[in-house]
C-alpha cells in the first residue's frame, strides 16, 4: 500500500515512497532495517520516515525479534595525516 506524502519540507519538490534500507542505532548497535518505505524527494534526495513507520520499526526491536540476517560491518578510524 502507497502512501500519499506532503511536498518537501525543505524545497517543495514532489515526495514519492520507496523502499529503501535504514540504518538505526539501537543500544549502542548499528542495525539495518532492509525495505522501509520512505518518501524521498525527487529534487533534493531529502528523506522522509513517516512516524508509524517509525513505530513499526521500534515495536519490531523491542520485541527482540530475530534478524533475517546479520551483516559484518567494517569499521575504519578515521587518523589525520601528518
Ligand atoms: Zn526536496
Amino acid at each position: 500500500m502507497k502512501c500519499q506524502y506532503n511536498d518537501c519540507y525543505f524545497c517543495g519538490g514532489v515526495v514519492e515512497e520507496r523502499l529503501l534500507p535504514r540504518e538505526i542505532r539501537w543500544n549502542g548497535k548499528l542495525l539495518v532495517f532492509e525495505n522501509v518505505p520512505m518518501g524521498v524527494c525527487g529534487q533534493c534526495g531529502e528523506k522522509f520516515l513517516r512516524p508509524e513507520v517509525a513505530k513499526m520499526i521500534d515495536a519490531a526491536l523491542e520485541s527482540s525479534k530475530r534478524p533475517s540476517r546479520v551483516l559484518q560491518v567494517p569499521v575504519y578510524q578515521y587518523q589525520s595525516v601528518g
